[in-house]
């Protein structure tokens, strides 16, 4: 057996072990900020409803559509992608939401035994999709500013690399995102060794502090770049896209039909029309990144204040995880199940190690609890870590 199927067995046993512990932490009474929900009082359930009533004044919109996805609904997104690139965004497939994009994607690039490279820690349903078609996958080392893009040169020149999947915006679960200098860098490396990159990007609207920075997409050809609506609108509309080169799209394409024939032409429009309808949107996005930043804050400053130097924590300037990593030896994984008795949960690092020991690490989500819950998970989880 080679290291890395021995890796993927290991990650399938830790990770049932991990969701054995939170099955304990639907308890009541349990402030959970093991979670990735957004907050349920933001979804816009009455925009939807006056949209879904709209488009239901077309009967189309309950028959099969378009395995691409509605046409209204991808014009608006290449808009909307084209000005963030400032360029063209290339070919829109409209997917179940970006993890069946992650999962096409593995599908339609990978060989059994490719290699692919993801930042560690990893998201889990990225190593999932790429666990699945028996790719190896490799774990690059984060810091505050994202992916180390200085360690990639030498396993290029190494070994061929098929794929570089990037969370490049407030990183689920580390927090971090990727610097404007090693986007630049990332995308010249495509160019020059030839492999895909994947950008996963649906928190990058969720900012709260600081300037933009352009999409990894806004520098090379060799990236295809994947977002939703999940965190902005509602994960139940399943509208996630991938945009970038016309010809790996056309193979998604094919897969895609073999996998669902079409999405929901019904939720495809209510999306088309919440996207199209900016005044709308960025007042409801700035409503949610009002209260995210909030409670990113008060969840921040707290950990700060009771932890001190024993725990590094992630910059709290959008998205919705913080990551934690203590100093001192604590491990995570062992104190869930007193945490949770002391009535707070958490995900232990470990759930989202590729080969770094992140036995001393945590996430937290802080979109669903109010500040005050925060800070009471915070003082609860001192008295067990
Ligand atoms: N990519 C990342 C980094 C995520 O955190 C998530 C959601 N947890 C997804 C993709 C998938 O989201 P969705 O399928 O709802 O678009």
């Amino acid at each position: 057996m080679s290291p890395e199927s021995g890796s993927l067995a290991v990650r399938a046993v830790r990770g049932s072990a991990i969701r054995d512990l939170l099955a304990v932490t639907e308890r009541p009474g349990v402030i959970s900020l093991a979670g990735g929900l957004p907050a349920p009082e933001l979804l816009p359930a009455e925009r939807i409803t006056r949209a879904a009533a709209l488009a239901l004044h077309d009967p189309s919109v309950l028959q099969y559509g378009v395995t691409a996805g509605a046409a209204a609904l991808r014009e608006v997104v290449h808009a909307r992608e084209s000005a963030k690139l400032g360029r063209d965004a290339g070919a829109v497939l409209v997917t179940h939401g970006s993890q069946q994009a992650l999962s096409l994607l593995a599908q339609a690039l990978l060989d059994p035994g490719d290699l692919v490279l993801v930042e560690d820690p990893g998201y889990i349903g990225a190593l999932q999709a790429f666990d699945t078609v028996r790719a190896r996958v490799r774990g690059v080392p984060m810091d505050a500013g994202g992916m180390r893009v200085d360690e990639l040169r030498p396993i290029l020149q190494r070994e061929r690399v098929a794929i570089v999947h990037t969370v490049s915006n407030f990183h689920n679960p580390g927090g971090a995102t990727l610097t404007d200098e090693r986007r630049r860098e990332l995308a010249g490396l495509a160019e020059e060794f030839g492999f895909w990159i994947v950008e996963d990007d649906p928190y990058g609207e969720l900012r709260f502090a600081g300037p933009a920075v352009a999409p990894v997409a806004a520098h090379s050809d060799r990236v295809i770049r994947l977002s939703s609506a999940s965190k902005t609108l509602a994960p139940a509309l399943r509208v996630g896209w991938m945009h970038g080169d016309p010809a790996a799209l056309a193979l998604v394409e094919r897969l895609k039909q073999g996998a669902d024939l079409c999405g929901s032409s019904l939720t495809h429009a209510v999306a088309a029309q919440l996207l199209a309808d900016t005044e709308w949107l960025d007042a409801h996005v700035d409503g949610i990144r009002a209260v995210y930043a909030e409670r990113a804050l008060t969840l921040h400053s707290a950990l700060a204040e009771t932890f001190g130097e024993r725990l590094r924590l992630s910059t709290p300037d959008g998205g919705m995880f913080l990551w934690c990593e203590f100093t001192d030896g604590s491990d995570t994984a062992a104190a869930l199940r007193r945490a949770v008795h002391a009535g707070v949960a958490y995900v232990p690092g470990a759930a989202f190690a590729v080969q770094r020991n992140l036995d001393g690490a945590l996430r937290v989500c802080f979109t669903t609890s109010s500040p005050q819950e925060l800070r009471t998970a915070v003082h609860r989880l001192s008295s067990v870590l």
